[in-house]
């Protein structure tokens, strides 16, 4: 910090403040964890100042041969991990992973022979004629994934995300009565549509996915089956999720993110078999511009880790713990969202305690306790007040706590949500400060023993 203050003392000082945050409050996240030192350190140092466009052994760059390194090994670690055929390890996020994935299935499946002629890099040949034709034949495919209410991401087809924009879309959502996903349902709208890519996957819903049931839907209409394991990417790795609950077999292609419950680095992935590998190399550059070097040195060394036999000791307690902290809350009146959590997340619907997300979320954030506000299921209060808290495990699961401090944090977020009273908007609440001030000493306390 010190060579970084010499520089930019406000930068040196927000660092230090964010640690101190990050080591007293409670940080449920669903989406965040704690990297280990080895992962950080891999991820600061002279990569970051390296080029490396292309793959592994056929770079645009000279002087790749340590980035091959690391690239190599964080593939490696990841086909070996999820025992998938092909690993790309180069994207910089999920967004990434998932921008990749779309354009390897649109030129893998899209019959144009203008896409062919630009596949096979005769791209200076092609007509204002095929250019147009392209445009029109890719701006005209179909995708099918989770609504985002029901727990599906931005990226499955949104307005707000260029996967909105490229794909005509259609969304599955939950079963309003258990909150579950219908699979006939998903299968109805599947034939009703007919969609290029079925999309399973999600950041909010609180169970476990079919992922055999999908890919039958997937085969019955002729799609590809893409799921996105960002969330839960952890919970395959730790083998808390097999069988039917693995993407990995059952997908013609997988992404995720590196940095949720998989606790790597900020980053993505993409899995596929040999017939998509060549599609999906061609990353960089359809979508992605250079590699980032240090940060695919980071992958390979938490992938490392997560082949590690403690890995799935993790990832088991991951799912323990979120259990705990469901049954806290449910014991103490809270209501979640589909009664449970068979992962590492729960959602709680704080209409219950006659809040909107935006005011739970911010009476907690005053009370040392870090969540985020979410939307439920046909949320009448719409994605940005909500009326959803979406909570998660990895990150307390990391630090150590088990089941009885769920059962303490349960205790705590429920003190502070049915504490808080909604105010004369939908942001704004009242909360004794007196009283967040203790629930914020008691969160602090409740980590102590975890450094
Ligand atoms: N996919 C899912 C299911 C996610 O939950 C997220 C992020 O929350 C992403 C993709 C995007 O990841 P990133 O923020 O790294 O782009």
């Amino acid at each position: 910090l010190e060579v970084i203050r010499a520089v930019e003392p406000r930068v040196a000082d927000a660092i230090g403040a964010e640690l101190t945050d990050q080591r007293e409050s409670l940080k449920l996240i669903a989406s965040e964890n704690y990297a280990s030192p080895a992962t950080l350190l891999a991820m600061g140092n002279w990569f970051s100042d390296k080029y490396a466009e292309g793959t592994v052994g056929r770079r645009f760059y000279a002087g790749c041969q340590n980035v091959d390194t690391v690239e190599a090994l964080a593939a490696e670690h990841a086909r070996e991990l999820f025992g998938a055929s092909h690993a790309y390890v180069q994207p910089h996020s999920g967004i990434d992973a998932n921008l990749v994935a779309f354009w390897a299935v649109l030129a893998d499946r899209v019959e144009s022979p203008a896409l062919k002629k630009a596949q096979v890099r005769q791209v200076n040949d092609l007509t204002e004629a095929d250019w147009f034709a392209l445009r029109r034949e890719l701006g005209n495919q179909r995708m099918l994934g989770m609504s985002l209410d029901a727990g599906g991401h931005l990226t499955h087809g949104f307005r707000p995300n260029i996967s909105g924009k490229m794909f005509d879309q259609r969304s599955y959502g939950t079963d309003p009565a258990t909150g579950l996903i219908d699979y006939d349902k998903v299968a109805e709208a599947a034939r009703e549509f007919k969609p290029l890519i079925l999309v399973a996957g999600y950041s909010a819903y609180p169970r476990k996915v079919n992922f055999r049931i999908m890919r039958e839907i997937a085969d019955s209409v002729g799609a590809t089956f893409m799921v996105d394991m960002a969330h839960f990417a952890g919970l395959v790795a730790g083998k808390v999720f097999t069988g039917d609950f693995d993407p990995v077999p059952h997908a013609h292609i997988v992404t995720t993110t590196t940095h949720k419950s998989l606790r790597g680095p900020r980053g993505g992935m993409v899995l596929c078999g040999p017939e998509l590998a060549d599609q999906v190399d061609r990353g960089c550059p359809m979508v992605l511009g250079g590699p980032l070097p240090h940060v695919m040195a980071a992958k390979a060394v938490a992938l490392a880790e997560a082949r590690r036999p403690d890995f799935a000791d993790y990832a088991q307690r991951i799912v323990d713990n979120a259990q705990a902290l469901a049954e806290g809350l449910t014991r103490r009146g809270a209501k979640l969202v589909t009664g449970g959590t068979d992962n590492h997340l729960v959602l709680i619907d704080v209409s219950g305690y006659g809040l909107t997300g935006r005011q739970a979320e911010q009476a907690l954030l005053d009370s040392g306790i870090v969540t985020n506000r979410n939307a439920v299921p046909q949320d009448p209060n719409g994605a940005w007040y909500t009326s959803g808290i979406r909570i998660g495990t990895p990150a307390l699961t990391t630090r150590g706590l088990g089941t009885a401090q769920m059962d303490e944090t349960a205790e705590l977020i429920h003190t502070v949500l049915s504490q808080t009273t909604p105010g004369e908007s939908k942001a704004k609440y009242v909360l004794d400060a007196a009283l967040a001030d203790k629930v914020s000493k008691q969160a602090s306390e409740l980590l102590t023993g975890f450094p």
